[in-house]
């Protein structure tokens, strides 16, 4: 038994990592066990497009090593040094820099929690071939399946195309999840751009996985081939804890960002979580999750603790009461009763309740579905 991994062959021509792995896998002159999709963390320096390392326990030993050698040499290693194409220009795209490695023992567990929270270093020991990717493919190797998910994916020959009563069809299946946004019902399975990918189809059970992505495939343009992955997607892994924040100062920036206490960002793109960010008031506290960059936390989820207003007191008759002025106390306009309090506070309806994310499609993977 060993542990194959790869990670980072994406790039403009081609070379989507999970389609290189998809070959890779239909070759291998042995048998295999699941194969693992996992993303780990998004701010690592160099990473391209798509975070997603690639990872299978393979039932082999030393032997295949030539084998992997020549498959290196002559199918990913061609892929190397192509920058890859971006939807989020704003970041400094790299060149893809492919890595595959092979264990004997699985890497520990902690090079993944560290390398899905943080920035991390080569995982020595084993064989490895190439570069950067050798990192994201260690880690998946890592992954202990601790909590999972499974995602479907469709490679296209030509045309992306995918019936949409059949994914309304797959959206309304008990077990699938994040397929067209609940709003909009725009359909959130396909990626745009030159990527390979048809469709890659998100459930909580390799059964509902495996129905949903044969439902699609009979309603899409032709196909390469499909595989159904294990992944942490929609795990939460990314994020240790919730933390409690009370509000001090609150600003928003041109564009609409908000930012609170000088530190927590909700971006104008984060829909609901934006306007509840909005809506806070000093004084107010909430529970939030996010990961913390260059100083700043970006804000995923967020939940009202506590609101309140300061406002005058109701009067016995029902009547807002009005101040008579600075410690003059307050009295009501109707029947003109009178009462020494001045203020009384309220608590606050939040603007939504619960734990509010940003809409589906502005999620990162790793983001666990809050209810
Ligand atoms: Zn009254």
């Amino acid at each position: 038994m060993m542990w194959l991994g790869i990670d980072d062959t994406d790039s403009l021509d081609g070379g989507c990592t999970t389609l290189v792995f998809h070959e890779l896998l239909d070759s291998l002159p042995c048998e295999y066990g699941q194969p693992r999709l996992t993303r780990l963390w998004p701010f690592a320096a160099q990473r391209t497009r798509g975070n997603a390392s690639l990872s299978v326990e393979i039932y082999t030993d030393d032997e295949i090593i030539p084998w992997l050698d020549n498959y290196w040499n002559t199918k990913i290693l061609p892929l190397r040094g192509q920058v890859s194409d971006s939807e989020h220009s704003e970041r400094k795209q790299y060149p893809s820099d492919p890595g595959m490695v092979l264990f004997q023992e699985q890497p520990e567990e902690d090079y993944y929690w560290n390398a899905v929270r943080g920035e991390v270093t080569f995982h020595d020991g084993g064989k490895q071939w190439g570069g950067n990717g050798r990192i994201g493919a260690a880690a998946s190797c890592a992954w202990r399946e601790k909590n999972s998910t499974w995602e479907g994916i469709a490679w296209r020959l030509e045309e992306r195309r995918v019936d949409n009563d059949v994914l309304a069809k797959v959206d309304q299946m008990d077990g699938t999840f994040l397929c067209r946004d609940p709003r909009t019902k725009r359909g959130l399975i396909s990626p745009r751009g030159p990527c390979p990918v048809m469709f890659g189809i998100r459930a909580t059970s390799l059964d509902v996985a495996k129905n949903a992505t044969e439902l699609l495939i009979e309603g899409s343009a032709p196909i390469i081939g499909s595989r159904v992955f294990k992944t942490n997607q929609a795990s939460g892994d990314h994020l240790e804890t919730t933390t409690t924040v009370t509000v001090h100062t609150k600003e928003t920036l041109n564009g609409g960002h908000v930012v609170i206490n000088g530190k927590y960002l909700a971006f104008s793109e984060s829909g609901k979580m934006n306007l509840l960010a909005q809506w806070m008031n000093e004084g107010d506290s909430f529970e939030c999750m996010g990961l913390e960059y260059e100083n700043m936390i970006h804000l995923e989820a967020i939940k009202i603790v506590d609101s309140k207003n300061r406002s005058r007191p109701l009067c016995d008759c029902g009547t807002r009461m009005k101040s008579m002025g600075s410690e003059q106390g307050v009295r009501c306009p109707k029947c003109k009763t009178r009462k020494s309090d001045s203020w009384v506070e309220e608590n606050r309806q939040p603007l939504f309740s619960g734990w509010v994310q940003p809409p589906p499609d502005k999620r990162r993977h790793l983001a666990k579905i809050l209810t």
